[in-house]
């Protein structure tokens, strides 16, 4: 895998696709920028070698030249991210771009205007890659939040540079990290698969029962698994065409010699909101107008056992409705234990969506060894898909 570091940018104009598709409130300021911090270590290094960098981005999903999707909005913050002064380019492609990059000077960073301006930028347009290509002479791709798609500039544009490409840091971060927990992962490895539906997770857990030594089901989740053993869930969330596939996956996980670890208690509440009424009860015996919202005492109980006695943990999707207060300690009493392990050596990985909301929202970001940056890149990583993003760079 040739990254940054197997190269010298001295002299050399640095086209870097990266992800900058961050939030903006209604003034068109940033209100979250850690992608553009996580983006910064690349930058400096190329414009430490006497570089230059061209950086192409995507910002929402503008139909045509919007305004409101306009990176220049986000000019300022990235000058005072990185804290060097930066061009744009109102146009990715054309006059204005090409002459924009030609002018460009070793040390000095050029932002092109949002790539989905066109269409042909998620079309994955040739002739269009090949405009953006024709802007630099080497391609760094460090966006893993859009690797999963093959998209112009993240994947076909890729063919422009054969020998003149290769992965940005954050992009090798993460996939050293998934490569860390899915292939050269240290045992015993456990996966904590939580969040509201088996159907938005049945890849996952298929292509992770062969990796895994332990699988802890939590979250809305466990209701399916609970009622298809014959269990009562009163009007906790199910999916009943899954039960079956929920069986299924019981059956394999033993015949492949993992554990299941499944919440024995939960805390159930008599209406879906925060000030509801609540009790805890075991899983299998949820009172009929009653749901389970929350992990239980006995289940956090069991769950920190396990995952303090595992060397790689991958954690995604939180284990109780965690946006309200009262349904968040399971998630946060989960985090704590991943915290701990990770203190006392373990690997231990984040990704996807809500998992990673509810690890900064808690405050755990800086205590467990990785944080992934890419929701569905990181989901349909760990379903087992090569991303046309990755296998661009590696061909
Ligand atoms: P996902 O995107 O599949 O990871 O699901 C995350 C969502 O699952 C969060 O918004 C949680 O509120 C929700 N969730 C977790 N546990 C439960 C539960 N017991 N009942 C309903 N929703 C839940």
């Amino acid at each position: 895998m040739k990254t940054l570091n197997d190269f010298n940018f001295e002299g050399k104009k640095a086209l870097i696709r990266v992800d900058f598709n961050v939030p903006l409130n209604d003034k068109f300021e940033v209100t979250d920028a850690t992608r553009i911090v996580s983006a910064k270590p690349t930058i400096i290094k190329i414009l430490e070698d006497g570089g230059s960098c061209i950086l192409m981005s995507h910002l929402g999903r503008p139909k045509g030249a919007q305004d409101e999707f306009s990176l220049r909005h986000i000019v300022p913050k990235v000058e005072d991210i990185l804290g060097v002064e930066v061009k744009f380019a109102s146009n990715c492609i054309g006059q204005e771009a090409e002459e924009a990059a030609q002018n460009l000077k070793p040390g000095e960073i050029l932002l092109l205007e949002n790539l989905r301006f066109h269409s042909e930028e998620t079309a994955g347009d040739v002739e269009f890659s090949k405009q953006l290509a024709s802007l630099g002479d080497f391609y760094v791709n460090d966006a893993f939040g859009t690797a999963h798609r093959a998209h112009a500039s993240t994947t076909i544009i890729a063919q422009f540079f054969p020998e003149s490409k290769c992965f940005g840091f954050l992009m090798e971060k993460e996939i050293d990290s998934i490569d860390k927990v899915l292939n050269n992962s240290e045992k015993p490895v456990l996966a904590v698969l939580g969040g509201a539906k088996v159907s938005s997770k049945i890849t996952i857990i298929e292509n992770i029962l062969d990796k895994v030594d332990h699988l802890i089901v939590g979250g809305g989740m466990t209701y399916t698994f609970v009622k298809a053993q014959g269990g009562s869930i009163g009007d906790s969330i199910c999916e009943d065409d899954k039960q079956e596939l929920a069986l299924d996956i019981l059956k394999q996980a033993k015949a492949k010699g993992v554990e299941v670890h499944l919440p024995v208690d939960v805390i159930a509440a008599n209406d879906f909101a925060n000030n509801a009424e609540t009790q805890i009860v075991d899983v299998d015996k949820i009172p009929d107008g009653w749901q389970g919202l929350d992990a239980g005492p006995k289940t956090l109980e069991n769950f920190d056992k396990v995952v303090n006695q595992c060397k790689t943990i991958l954690w995604n999707g939180p284990l109780g409705v965690f946006e309200m207060e009262n349904f968040a300690k399971g998630t946060i009493s989960l985090g704590n234990s991943i915290a701990e392990a990770t203190k006392n050596g373990a690997f231990s990985l984040v990704g996807g969506g809500d998992s990673v909301a509810a690890v900064k929202q808690f405050g755990f970001e800086d205590k467990v060894s990785y944080v992934s940056t890419g929701g569905g890149a990181m989901l349909e990583s760990l379903e087992g898909k090569t991303l046309p993003g990755i296998a661009a760079i590696l061909e």
